[in-house]
């Protein structure tokens, strides 16, 4: 016989579940109320509607089996039997909760149901006895307003509009100044507009609208707005939602009764105090809803406060909510969110969760926890997230020149936060306004419908980047991390009007070029005009931080840094060297790039030689600078990678200097360029392949690159230790030929200068077929460092660059699973496996890493730390980032 799975789990009279994994079946919510009655700790009873019943719910047919339905009909009469009420009974009415909860939180996202078990009988049962009329007809009004909504598809706040003009016809300015035959009138009315506009009648059952409702929460899981959440956070779409069934407590019968939320320490500041605010004779949407001002839980004699404490009110409630506080602390070893009611007088917990908090608070409240001896460093590391790391090393805006924004009515959207930081600063349209007012000196913030590649040069010389449209894996997004710029993406609420001037229109008002807007990338906020910014202050928290972060981390964090300035910013954040120094970026200025173009443009060798050997010495100068700014980290040079074709002349360029130094006629020169220009450059001319058309160019560069470390060995007393990487290699024949060029020509330089220092040599694995065959290239080189960037665009086919007509669609429906340029691709997972395990093979002592811009995304560190590679190379402002994500995954993975 097989065994039935349980679907539906009982909390209360001494019952609790034997789960290894609660979180996951039961949601955070049903599995922490479990916890809580198995710590003897004041729950309403009631039970848990597994996620796994909800995975059943859409993969069957979208209704409650019957096994379901007999499973939770069961646990419903426990319930029932315990509480000595029952569901329709006027006389000894049981009402329930019907509340949704993941395994991940998702706050606000899905439904809830509250009182029901409400029909004409039991309102009118309920309304009979002294004092109760007005209770149980507003919660009657409530239960059908949120019952419509979330069952019978009733469009959001369509009865609570009949509300509000009962409100005014009554003369009410509150909820709670409407008198008991007003709200009469306004639930019948409310019943006929449901069936008016449903076509159906509100289920006098309960049995029937208990159904309902579970259904209802169910597919809440894929309402809109949760499904966007999902997408946003990377939460698997298929996880399904748990359903809780409670008894209702009311802390709105009297004044014995109230309700209240709760935080075990101050969640923004971190600070250890008992933090939280209640209402008396209210329900737990009125502390949400602001109509009353919520009085503080703790007294504090400096605080001027409209009304009691809980703790002068009522001080036993009081003290047994801080003992049962404190005891969750302890249990759970992290900062506790609670929801508590107390109804005539006896405590009822509702909910505990671990709090959300701010960045500077997640180092601090780990941090302390530690200390205190409440959990482990271990446990510690895992309660701060990367993202926390991110919002801290960048300034924010001072929170109260923010709330002064706010007061004055200057916060006009708000987008998605995609990098985070705070500007303030003139908006530009274009990416040649950006430049031109940078050029002045100023710092402008470019705004766009979305960014594209070509807008590069205007992003980096921009504060900030708003993005009408976009997610957070958007091209603006992926590129201003990377930057470590401010960046918000995807603002709905802007629009960009397009005439004889451009106009930004947000919240309401128009914006011109010049106008002041300001930017906060770790909210998604955006204000008109300045607002007053802070430094970061990392604290003495940040340092144990980095100490756990250097005990637990398994990979060295390096970074793609090619300047002196970049180079120095890596290493402050805590790089352990230079993972990929694109050397191209040392030939943007006039001089080399004229040297660069005569050189591919030179009509033979000995022109082009003559070319190259001008750019040593500026290369060797280069070099230097950025050996001295990395001292004697490791740095890893990578030869010339671009295709040719983007150093090409432009059409509107004068070409008279250029031909007259080439020696050519202006036609000849012309049709030179035509014959170069190539029409897809991503597969042109490019990487390894310049240095088998051109040896004599990689020759120069790693020339360059010895003759520069020795002479900041000589010069400044600065050991560097380069490497030298080769990009673009596709087979090994490939690999051979450019390492026997570069190293016979270093053996000749090195006899020249007698400077005998072994550079390491290595190559990008960035084409399909240098996996294939990574076993023979490994056997050439020291060490492999993946070029995901490249790797994923050969393999899945798509130009990163012209992926913005499709990606959106294909990840809206499902075709990819996530951008495949952010989150690494199943495919290119399987691919990184196998070149991993090819290289090692090839050469046991190859050193792997990873440079494209995955490593940016701690969403990837959990694979690549699985892979046992040595190293990551991401952006400068991303190191301290990384460098958490890859020890909370070595963590994750003990925990097996
Ligand atoms: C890559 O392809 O992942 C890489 C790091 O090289 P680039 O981005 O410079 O092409
Ligand atoms: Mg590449």
């Amino acid at each position: 016989m097989t065994q039935r799975i349980q679907h539906v789990y009982f909390f209360g009279d001494g019952v609790h579940h034997d789960l290894s994994n609660p979180n996951d079946v039961l949601g955070c919510k049903g599995a922490n109320l479990a916890e809580m009655t198995r710590l003897g700790l004041p729950v309403p009873p009631g039970f848990t509607v597994s996620t796994v019943a909800c995975r059943n719910y859409y993969e069957g047919d979208e209704t409650l089996s019957p096994e379901l339905v007999e499973e939770a009909t069961r646990c419903l009469e426990r319930l029932e039997r315990i509480t000595d009420r029952a569901l329709g009974d006027p006389e000894r009415p049981l009402l329930v909760s019907v509340r949704s909860g993941a395994s991940v939180s998702m706050p606000g996202m899905m439904d809830t149901i509250l009182n029901l078990g409400l029909n004409d009988d039991v309102v009118a049962g309920i309304a009979a006895r002294p004092g109760m009329a007005r209770f149980a007809y507003d919660a009657y009004r409530r239960f059908l307003e949120m019952y419509s909504e979330v069952v019978l598809g009733m469009k959001a706040g369509k009865l609570a509009q009949l509300f509000e003009r009962v409100k005014i016809r009554a003369g009410a300015e509150w909820d709670h100044e409407v008198d008991v035959e007003s709200l009469k009138h306004l639930v019948d009315l409310y019943k006929q507009t449901i069936w008016t506009k449903t076509g159906t009648a509100f289920p006098m059952d309960p049995m029937e609208q208990l159904w309902g409702a579970l259904a209802g929460v169910f597919k809440s899981w894929n309402n809109r707005r949760a499904v966007e959440y999902r997408q946003l956070y990377s939460i698997p779409q298929h996880l399904g939602t748990a359903v809780t069934i409670q008894r209702m407590v009311f802390g709105n019968l009297d004044d014995s009764s109230a309700t209240g939320v709760a935080l075990t320490r101050d969640p923004s500041s971190g600070e250890k105090v008992f933090y939280g605010e209640y209402l008396p004779n209210a329900q737990g949407e009125d502390v949400v809803a602001g109509l009353h001002t919520p009085r503080p839980i703790k007294s504090d004699p400096t605080d001027q406060w409209s009304g009691p404490s809980l703790e002068q009110s009522m001080p036993e409630v009081y003290q047994q909510l801080e003992d049962v506080v404190n005891r969750l602390e302890q249990h759970f070893g992290d900062l506790q969110d609670i929801e508590f009611t107390v109804e005539q007088g006896k405590l009822w917990m509702l909910q505990t969760r671990s709090g959300k908090r701010s960045a500077k608070a997640a180092i601090r409240i780990a941090v302390e926890m530690v200390e205190e001896g409440l959990i482990s460093p271990q446990k510690g590391l895992l309660q701060i997230q990367p993202q926390h790391v991110a919002h801290l090393v960048h300034p924010t805006f001072s929170p109260d020149s923010k709330q002064e924004a706010r007061a004055e009515g200057r916060a006009l959207a708000r987008g998605l936060p995609a990098s985070p930081g705070a500007e303030s600063g003139p908006i530009v349209f274009t990416p040649a306004r950006a430049v031109e007012m940078a050029g002045k000196g100023k710092r402008p913030i470019l705004v766009r419908t979305e960014t594209i590649p070509d807008d590069i040069h205007g992003v980096s010389r921009s504060c900030g980047i708003l993005t009408t449209r976009g997610g957070m894996t958007s091209h603006a997004a992926v590129v201003a991390r990377g930057m470590g710029k401010c960046c918000i993406v995807g603002c709905r609420d802007a629009e960009i009007l397009k005439g004889k001037e451009t106009i930004l229109r947000v919240g309401g008002r128009v914006f011109r070029e010049g106008d002041e807007l300001s930017l906060d990338g770790g909210t998604g906020e955006v204000f008109s005009g300045s607002i007053e910014k802070i430094s970061p202050d990392l604290g003495r928290e940040y340092e144990t931080l980095l100490r756990w972060i250097d005990r637990f981390s398994p990979i060295h964090v390096l970074a793609n840094a090619h300047t002196p300035h970049e180079i120095r910013t890596a290493l402050a954040f805590g790089a352990g060297g230079v993972g990929l120094c694109r050397t191209e970026h040392l030939f943007t200025s006039p001089e080399r790039m004229r040297a660069v173009q005569e050189m591919i443009l030179a009509p033979n060798e000995d022109a082009r030689r003559a070319v190259i050997q001008r750019l040593l010495p500026l290369q060797i100068e280069d070099y230097k600078d950025i050996f001295k700014a990395v001292g004697s980290y490791p740095i890893t040079m990578r030869l010339l990678d671009p295709p040719l074709n983007e150093f090409l002349p432009g059409e509107e360029e004068s070409l008279a200097d250029l031909a007259e130094a080439l020696g050519e006629s202006l036609s000849e020169l012309h049709a030179r360029i035509r014959r170069l220009r190539e029409t897809n450059p991503l597969f042109g001319h490019r990487g390894c392949r310049i240095g088998v058309t051109f040896p004599e160019m990689y020759e120069m560069q790693v020339e360059a690159i010895l003759r520069a470390a020795k002479q900041v060995e000589t010069e400044d007393g600065i050991a560097a230790t380069p490497s030298i990487m080769v990009p673009f290699i596709s087979t090994p024949r490939e690999l051979e030929f450019v390492r026997v060029s570069c190293t016979t020509h270093l053996e000749r330089v090195a006899r020249e200068i007698d400077f005998h220092r072994y550079l390491p040599f290595g190559t990008m694995i960035e084409l399909p077929n240098a996996i294939i065959q990574a076993e023979e290239l490994a056997r050439e080189v020291d060490f492999f460092n993946f070029g995901t960037n490249d790797l994923t665009q050969a393999v899945l086919g798509i130009s990163r660059e012209d992926s913005r007509q499709f990606m959106p669609l294909y990840i809206d429906i499902g075709l990819l699973p996530d951008d495949p340029f952010g989150h690494l691709h199943p495919s290119i997972r399987t691919l990184i496996t196998e070149a991993v395990r090819k290289g090692r093979k090839g050469n046991p002592d190859l050193r792997i890493g990873l440079c494209g811009d995955h490593a940016n995304e701690p969403e990837n560190a959990e694979f690549l730390v699985e892979k046992a590679i040595d190293y990551l190379s991401c952006s400068p402002y991303r190191v301290p980032v990384v460098r958490l994500a890859t020890a909370r995954a070595a963590l994750e993975g003990m925990k097996g």
